[in-house]
């Protein structure tokens, strides 16, 4: 990470009536007369992301624009209160772009107004301001968390126990239970890759990607994560899995959907292709990590997986199980246990909630995680060692899913209609559109 250097910066901001007038200065290399407002909005907003990148090294996600700007951004970096003044003024700026008739210029202005608006509260969140846990997640991910309650979980874990009988904490029954089903070792990169090629195939025959797009496929391990997608633009990703912990076997088809197609890969593919190439839309040759863009992003991946394996528990009894040597009777058992536990994943929120609003200690919050989200100890400390970088990101999975499977189920594209829901999964992935736009 690199330390904030205060420049006397040359770069005046100028102030146009219809707003965004791009910068002629030495962090603008290619501006033209012939941009349109939010063409040099776009660029400003590009160019304060790299900065910010300067100082919070997650912050960029993937980047493939100018290298020029890149290069800038390193040279001359801007203070964080720098950056918020300008984030501030270029929010003020967009505000008086006047709105589009046509949706996706209405939506680019609003997508850009959005991220920089967040982008001003991550620099200051970064130079020592508190937020709440709601304060945050609106500010940055332009969305808030439900409370969920303990009566909530207690509900679920009941039906748990159902399931699960027997002498003992739930947690402790559950956390054996699934030892029944770790993919071993040997096995990880076969039943990956089978996985992944699955969820393309599945993807490529409702959605047309571009000719030379892939993925690589790595294993790497003392990560925060248990998965990531590198997007390395041109239409290629670079996905990383964790093997730090035993992975089950339905991390399989999450991760080849949530990492890969119909998830972040295709996201990112289609930002590019749609938006950038075809456009010319500048602000998507990046990716700003802690934005609303996020929440779609997390969200979609995840509700992926249902788009593309709504017939998991089939998939996993006749094909994966097999492939690493389980026993596929206990398949049906397993996603039932699986589909239970996953309701409690709202719990994740409320420890950081907790956490972050100073009524749970790091430790408490680990141990409430452990009661009501059951997660092993173990899992539970990787958890909250975490806690302090990511943040009120954690909504961006279980919120943004429920938020992206609602706009899309709510057009029609249910389970009945699995054309459809390709179809608006489609559109979603390919336009700017942002938490708010989802309502
Ligand atoms: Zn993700």
């Amino acid at each position: 990470m690199n330390l904030p250097t205060r420049l006397a910066s040359l770069l005046l901001l100028t102030v146009m009536a219809v707003g965004c007038a791009s910068r002629g200065s030495a962090m603008t290399d290619s501006s033209s007369p012939a941009l349109s407002p939010l063409d040099a909005c776009a660029e400003r907003y590009v160019k304060l992301v790299l900065a910010l990148g300067q100082h919070d090294s997650n912050y960029v996600d993937a980047y493939y624009g100018p290298k020029a700007w890149a290069e800038e951004a390193k040279a001359s970096p801007l203070s964080l209160e720098e950056l918020a003044t300008r984030a501030s003024a270029l929010v003020t700026e967009l505000e008086a772009v006047p709105v589009s008739s046509d949706e996706m210029l209405a939506l680019r202005r609003s997508y850009l107004l959005r991220q920089t608006d967040s982008l001003a509260t991550r620099a200051r969140l970064l130079r020592g301001e508190k937020l709440s846990f709601d304060e945050e997640s609106q500010a940055l991910y332009n969305a808030r968390a439900p409370v969920h309650t303990t009566e909530h979980f207690e509900q679920v874990q009941a039906e748990l126990e159902r399931l699960l009988p027997g002498p003992g904490p739930l947690m402790d029954r559950i956390e054996r239970f699934r030892q029944e089903f770790i993919i071993p070792k040997e096995k990880l990169d076969v039943v990956f890759r089978t996985a992944l090629d699955e969820a393309r195939r599945r993807t490529l025959a409702h959605i047309p990607l571009p000719a030379g797009e892939g993925i690589s496929l790595e294993y790497v391990t003392n990560k925060t994560w248990s998965g990531y997608n590198w997007y390395q633009g041109s239409a290629k990703s670079l996905i990383q899995i964790n093997t730090d912990l035993p992975i089950f076997i339905s991390r399989a088809i999450d991760l080849a959907a949530h990492e890969g197609y119909p998830g972040h890969h295709v996201y990112n593919v289609l930002l590019e292709q749609h938006l950038l190439r075809e456009r010319g839309w500048v602000e998507f040759s990046v990716y700003a990590l802690f934005s609303p863009q996020s929440l779609i992003a997390e969200g979609s991946a995840n509700y992926g997986i249902d788009v593309a394996f709504p017939d998991a528990p089939k998939y996993l009894r006749e094909v994966l199980f097999p492939l690493a040597g389980l026993d596929p009777k206990r398949a049906d058992l397993y996603v039932s246990v699986e589909k239970l536990a996953h309701k409690l994943n709202y719990a994740e929120n409320e420890a950081v909630r907790g956490y972050l609003d100073g009524r749970l200690t790091r430790e408490q919050a680990r141990d409430w995680l452990a009661r009501y989200r059951l997660m092993s100890l173990e899992r539970a400390t990787k958890f909250m060692a975490n806690a302090d970088a990511v943040r009120a990101y954690v909504i961006n999975y279980n919120l943004g899913r429920d938020m992206v499977a609602d706009f899309i189920e709510r057009q029609g594209g249910t389970d009945e209609a699995p054309d459809k829901r390709w179809q608006l999964f489609q559109e979603l992935l390919s336009s700017p559109r942002l938490p708010g736009d989802l309502r």
